[in-house]
């Protein structure tokens, strides 16, 4: 199986479009993406295997109970997680601050980690963003000391 990585193209199902395209990945966990750029409407959307090919591992065609050698998902931010990311051309991209308010899908620049793409908003003072190679949870939404 190829290496994906965030900034190369792939088939996926575009959301907008409503068909298979050529989208670039925007951010992969695990090598699979989680995230992909149409390269025809430039919608960000998750990312939706291409309807054409059956993909293995997202639907079993088989209707058997059998068990499945699956993690379970109870597991949260395994440190082994590989992620990459890449912000599309153009992306806006905001300075990391923890007194800043952020929000989903958000581009963020961070001193130590790079650029990365906010994930998850985590209540109201944290978000989990997507660095090139870590996950990490940071702190927004802090008052001004
Ligand atoms: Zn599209």
């Amino acid at each position: 199986m190829a290496l994906l990585r965030a900034g190369i193209e792939i088939d996926a199902y575009c959301t907008r479009c409503r068909m298979d395209l050529t989208h670039r990945i925007i951010a992969v966990v695990n090598n699979k993406p989680v995230k992909v750029e149409c390269r025809t409407c430039y919608g960000t959307h998750n990312y939706r295997a291409p309807k054409s090919s059956p993909v293995p591992a997202e639907k079993t065609t088989g209707g058997t109970s059998a068990p499945r050698p699956k993690a379970s998902p109870r597991r949260s931010a395994a440190p082994e997680e590989q992620i990459s990311v890449a912000p599309p051309p153009g992306a806006r991209i905001h300075g990391y601050r923890m007194t800043e308010r952020f929000s989903k899908d958000q581009w963020v620049a961070h001193k130590v980690f790079g650029t990365g793409v906010v994930t998850q908003v985590l209540g109201d003072d944290k978000i989990e963003v997507h660095f090139d190679g870590v996950s990490k949870v940071l702190v927004h939404n802090r008052p001004e000391e």
